[in-house]
């Protein structure tokens, strides 16, 4: 079994999310135009017969934030120095510039193994552009490979193959029923956490955090109960808003996605509640259904 770490890199708009909702097959990369909302480091995890990738934020990011991140990841990243292999993404359709020589910057010192995609070459018609691309970027790095590819029309079987490469062998991660139960738990608060910096902006800070306490499936429809966590009463009313408005706006706009997300209609409800210190607070941390062992 092949198991390991995989960060995609790229300045905006590369197709960076794309890349990873087509490897992933569904809306698993939650995504936001407020910097720094990925708080998990986990983005998806790719598993098949025989590899399980698991796809990281920001190589460079690896010790975990918090407490819950330890939780939420299972895995303690102290022992691992990194990623197995960073994708490095550029767009086919535009020259490279200086986005992505900063990027490319940021992470060639690391010493992982880095791949140039060129991506959108479905948007490229003469495709001896796209070997001149090539020649003209081969030098700028040793690059450990570079794999032409259009996110959004190809079966990316080919880069998943190559990538199994590179990762090492081991013992999958996260099993089938850690998947489905913690992270379906836990996308649907992502989900719900996106709304709120979305529509809040920078009034509410980035230590919201959610959680879902109840899920349960039916024939039909599925009911889920979210909890809305913030450490400062005067957060509340900014997230309620005039007369509910934003929080009904906050429940309607992650309903949709979550539905989206799982095929199904779905019944959301979400209490706002202000507990003090909550990210320090271990007892608070097992209130909610954590336990340190697990
Ligand atoms: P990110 O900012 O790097 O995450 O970029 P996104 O994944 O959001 O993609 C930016 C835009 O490029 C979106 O409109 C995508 O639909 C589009 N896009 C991404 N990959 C491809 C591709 O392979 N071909 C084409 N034609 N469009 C793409
Ligand atoms: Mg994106």
């Amino acid at each position: 079994m092949k198991c390991g770490f995989v960060s995609i890199v790229g300045r905006p708009n590369v197709g960076k999310s794309t890349l990873l909702n087509s490897i992933l097959g569904l809306k698993l990369a939650i995504t936001s135009n407020v910097s720094g909302t990925t708080r998990d480091i986990i983005q998806g995890i790719y598993t098949d017969s025989d590899s399980q990738i698991i796809f990281v934020d920001t190589p460079g990011v690896h010790k975990p934030m918090h407490k819950l991140d330890t939780i939420m990841n299972r895995r303690s990243y102290d022992n691992t120095e990194g990623v197995d292999v960073i994708l490095f993404l550029i767009d086919a359709t535009s020259p490279f510039g200086k986005g992505d020589e900063f990027i490319l910057n940021r992470v060639k010192d690391s010493n992982i193994p880095i791949f140039l995609i060129i991506n959108k070459i479905d948007k490229v018609k003469d495709k001896t552009l796209i070997l001149n691309q090539i020649n003209s970027l081969k030098d700028k790095y040793n690059f450990s490979e570079i794999i032409p590819i259009s996110s959004l029309k190809n079966k990316l079987y080919d880069l998943i193959s190559t990538l199994k490469k590179y990762l090492p062998e081991g013992e999958s991660i996260y099993s089938d029923e850690d998947l489905t139960n913690v992270s379906t738990r836990f996308i649907v608060s992502e989900f719900v956490r996106e709304k709120i910096l979305e529509l809040t902006h920078d009034e509410i800070p980035h230590t919201v955090y959610c959680v879902t306490n109840d899920y349960k499936e039916s024939k039909d429809k599925i009911y889920v109960s979210v909890d809305i966590i913030i450490d400062r009463e005067n957060l509340r009313k900014i997230i309620i808003g005039k007369h509910g408005s934003m929080l009904k706006e906050i429940g309607t706009r992650s309903r949709i996605d979550i539905e989206k997300f799982l095929n199904k209609k779905v019944f959301l409800e979400t209490h706002v509640k202000v507990v003090k210190d909550w990210r320090d607070n271990a007892s608070i941390l097992s209130e909610f259904g954590f336990n340190d062992d697990e």
